[in-house]
Parts: C-alpha cells; sequence; structure tokens
C-alpha cells in the first residue's frame, strides 16, 4: 500500500489536470448511508419514493420519506477528511474537479469551488412549475409538502429522481473535465449508476491513469482502474495527502 500511495503521489504531481469523481462511499464517514449494501438505504425504504412518475402521484406520502432520509437523517453529516484533503487538493492546483454523484453538499462545505454535481443537491428544493429554487433553510419543512411561495405548487428537492435526466450543465462539464482528465481519483463509487458512471470510463478513454479508493472492488476495478488503494476514503486521503503536500 504505502508503495502504491507513493506512485500515486508521484503520478498527481505530474498530472496537469486531475479531476475526482465520488460517490456515496465518500460521505459513508460523514454518516450519510449509502443506496445499496449492508446497511444501505434501500434495505429501509422503498426506492419508488424517489422515483419520478410514483412522485408525481403521491407527492404526500413520498415527503415524509423524504424528509426523514435527507432532512432528518443527514442534516448534520460534515465533511471528513476525504472531502478535505480534495479541497485542499484543489487550493494547492492539484485537482481540477470534483465530479459527484453525492447529493448532500458535502464537497462544496468542505470548500471545493470547481464541483459538477451530476445528480444535484438536496440543499436547494424546486418549483416543478414557476422553476423558483429556494434554499432548504428558507424553507418550512414542518408542514407537509413544502409549496412554492409564488403558485402553492408543491416543491421538490433539487436532485434528479428516477426517471429524471441528468441536469445539462453538470452533464456536459463533467464530460469535457473526464475528457481533459491525465488523472482521475474514483472515491467510493459501484460504478453502476449510469450515465455517471461513463465520466471515468470517458477519462480512461482519453488516456488519464486510474486511481480507485474503495474497500471494496467495484466493477470499475477489474476494467478500468489502475491503482486500486483499497481502504476507506478518509484513513487512504489522509495517507495520500502525507505523500502530496
Ligand atoms: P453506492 O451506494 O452504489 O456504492 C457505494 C460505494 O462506496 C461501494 O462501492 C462501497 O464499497 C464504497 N464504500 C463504502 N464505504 C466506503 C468508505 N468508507 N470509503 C470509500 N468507499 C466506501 O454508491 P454510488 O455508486 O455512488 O451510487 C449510488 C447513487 O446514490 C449515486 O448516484 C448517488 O446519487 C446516490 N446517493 C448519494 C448519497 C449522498 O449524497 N451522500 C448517498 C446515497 C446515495
Amino acid at each position: 500500500m504505502d508503495l502504491l500511495l507513493k506512485e500515486s503521489a508521484k503520478i498527481i504531481k505530474k498530472s496537469n489536470y486531475t479531476i475526482a469523481f465520488t460517490g456515496a462511499g465518500i460521505s459513508v464517514e460523514s454518516g450519510v448511508p449509502p443506496f445499496r449494501g449492508e446497511h444501505g438505504l434501500w434495505n429501509k425504504y422503498n426506492p419508488e419514493v424517489l422515483d419520478l412518475g410514483y412522485y408525481l402521484d403521491h407527492a404526500d406520502e413520498c415527503w415524509v420519506y423524504i424528509r426523514e432520509i435527507f432532512y432528518d437523517f443527514f442534516a448534520d453529516a460534515k465533511p471528513n477528511p476525504a472531502h478535505l484533503v480534495l479541497a485542499e487538493m484543489e487550493q494547492k492546483g492539484l485537482l481540477q474537479a470534483v465530479i459527484t454523484q453525492n447529493i448532500d453538499n458535502l464537497h462544496y462545505e468542505a470548500g471545493n469551488k470547481m464541483v459538477h454535481e451530476f445528480h444535484g443537491n438536496s440543499k436547494k428544493l424546486k418549483c416543478l412549475k414557476c422553476e423558483a429554487v429556494y434554499d432548504v433553510s428558507e424553507v418550512d419543512l414542518k408542514s407537509l409538502p413544502p409549496k412554492c411561495k409564488n403558485d402553492g405548487e408543491i416543491l421538490k428537492p433539487d436532485f434528479i429522481f428516477f426517471g429524471e435526466g441528468i441536469p445539462h450543465e453538470a452533464y456536459s462539464n463533467s464530460f469535457a473535465a473526464a475528457e481533459k482528465a491525465e488523472v482521475c481519483l474514483i472515491i467510493g463509487s459501484t460504478g453502476e449508476v449510469t450515465p455517471a458512471s461513463y465520466v471515468p470510463r470517458i477519462a480512461k478513454q482519453s488516456g488519464a491513469t486510474i486511481i480507485e479508493i474503495n474497500p471494496e472492488e467495484s466493477s470499475f476495478t477489474s476494467q478500468i482502474t489502475d491503482i486500486h488503494l483499497k481502504g476507506k476514503a478518509s484513513e487512504v486521503m489522509t495517507k495520500l495527502a502525507a505523500e502530496l503536500f
């Protein structure tokens, strides 16, 4: 592992354009559970509550679970050392973009500025009729469902539900960054969610070295990963930082 960490740091320092592609695993140590696996959210909740078609017909029912998952459980989550190392890498010019599948806002809270949120952000709520966007802090979630101040329509969390398209800007910025990448870190992703999982694959096709951080193997590992730093994100990123800075 030590040799792999040293080798990874050397490659990152030489790179002119490094990106990080992050998934639910990077936030596990912040207390945000992933969807899948032993402690995954889908063992407890029915994914239907995040299906756009179902939600549009049953917003009142869905909002009870949405509030519990995203606004009660996740409310106190703070960036962990893995998020903080990525922010420091960006400040020091060693990281040019974060492309995240996460909707927890933790990369921004850690201090990263160049973040492409492929699946949106749970801290914002949107009116599907007039498209007004509210910060969750402005909205009273005690009485459900939350309504738009302009037209009384039900607000929807501004992250994508199953059956929704990827936000256009995040999509094009993410793939543009992948095409330029000389190094792509993949942190805490199974690689099973498309089209997000194409981002590191495009980076690889464009010549990037792929460094993966995950305690388990993912669908990327045998296909595109060059260096697998096996371990939890915060532990591995802290050790990587010691080699980088
Ligand atoms: P996933 O839930 O499918 O898989 C999580 C991955 O993280 C697994 O490969 C697992 O081995 C790894 N992992 C677990 N603990 C880890 C740790 N401490 N350090 C590093 N890796 C660890 O995640 P996914 O591939 O990102 O896809 C799930 C989808 O669910 C995403 O599209 C995302 O939008 C959404 N999601 C987001 C959040 C969040 O915002 N934090 C949480 C749950 C799900």
